[in-house]
């Protein structure tokens, strides 16, 4: 049976004994979507994917596929390839008896065999190494030839642990290219695992960001980007991070240093956190004393490390030759740019 593809999670949490590596997770994942869990380490990713492959059950909740519930399922049972960050070749199997392992297995027919071999190589460009071990290939190679194994089944699903992480960062930027083109090709959902904001904001239809075994936020990476749910979310998405100053809200306008910010009042008087992402932090003019602490230069562009009287923020600017570490500068936003959060409860507040 070949599935559709879409996955659904309802109320599913896993425990170790005492230890809560998942709580209540509801998810649903469209047909042919690119979708990445995205999160710090120990957040619970791993072990949403191993409960979508079938290799661990959960303690609680229902998994479905295409609406047919599959929790009491094994891996062999459920139409899905995985991909491990260690590629978990065989090693002493050649490149084409490794990708047509899974189809042995399912006793796909000799003749069928070589030709689903051929072409799923073929996808992701290793047909010349087809009689080589995986010792004899390099980093990129193995991995393309795990993707292969994958892609040999045809299955509704795919699922990605960490695929490029073991990559040097120029052929990780290259295979990302790749795995987004192969993705789309293939059309099939894709379920992908990530410590790396960067990889799931290039490479994800949408995400969910995952902390301390709990979803956090779900959306394309556009809107998360633009419009994070809490702080921690915040301070996840984006590099450099964005910069999260203590500010005072009075009658609904917050300021920072006692100079008030420009924006769309919101309700109420308590303490708040303004976030800005350093590319939206304006340079000169009127605004918040800073100095220059430090100023890196990226060739490209410069990100300033700034302090004033209540802390510290950092800065994208055009030119570093600009600036001079020690130098008094005004730093001010706009309206448009201001994210604000609750600083108890660490939640997003409306900006209008
Ligand atoms: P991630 O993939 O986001 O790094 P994991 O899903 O691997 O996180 O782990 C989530 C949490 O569950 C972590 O705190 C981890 O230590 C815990 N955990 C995972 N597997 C086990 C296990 N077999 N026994 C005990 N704790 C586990």
């Amino acid at each position: 049976m070949t599935t559709q593809g879409q996955v659904r999670l309802e109320n599913v949490a896993k425990y170790h004994g005492q230890v809560a590596a998942l709580k209540n997770v509801e998810l649903d994942i469209r047909p042919g979507e690119f979708f990445a869990l995205l999160g710090p380490s120990g957040s619970g990713k791993s072990t949403t994917l191993r409960l979508l492959a079938g290799l661990d059950k959960p303690t609680r909740g229902r998994i479905l596929f295409d609406g047919a519930d599959v929790t009491a399922k094994g891996a062999q049972d459920r139409d899905v390839a995985m991909v491990f960050q260690s590629y978990a070749l065989y090693p002493h199997m050649t490149v084409a008896q490794n990708i047509s392992f899974p189809l042995e297995m399912e006793k796909t027919p000799k003749a069928e065999i070589a030709g689903r071999v051929q072409e799923a190589a073929r996808k992701v460009r290793i047909e010349h190494l087809l009689d080589r071990r995986p010792g004899q290939l390099s980093g990129g190679q193995q991995q393309r030839c795990a993707l292969a194994r994958a892609i040999v089944r045809r299955s509704g699903l795919f699922l990605l642990d960490e695929p490029l992480s073991n990559l040097d960062a120029k052929l990780r930027l290259e295979t990302r290219t790749e795995l987004k083109r192969l993705q789309r090709s293939l059309g099939v959902t894709t379920v992908y695992v990530t410590h790396d904001q960067e990889e799931a904001l290039t490479l994800a239809d949408r995400m969910a960001v995952f902390m301390d075994g709990e979803i956090r936020q779900i959306g394309s990476p556009a809107e998360v980007f633009a419009r994070p749910n809490s702080i921690e979310v915040a301070a996840f998405i984006g590099s450099p991070p964005m910069n999260l100053m203590k500010a005072t809200l009075t009658d609904g306008v917050p300021s920072i240093d006692g100079r008030p910010l420009d924006v769309k009042p919101v309700s109420g008087s308590r303490e708040v956190i303004v976030g800005v992402r350093p590319s939206a932090v304006r340079i000169g003019g009127d605004g918040i004393r800073a100095t220059v602490d430090l100023v890196e230069n990226l060739g490209d562009n410069a990100i300033l490390d700034l302090s004033y009287e209540g802390g510290t923020a950092r800065a994208r600017v055009d030119d570093a030759a600009d600036y001079a570490e020690g130098q008094t500068v005004a730093m001010s936003f706009d309206a448009k740019n201001i994210h604000l959060f609750d600083a108890a409860s660490g939640r997003r507040l409306e900006v209008q």
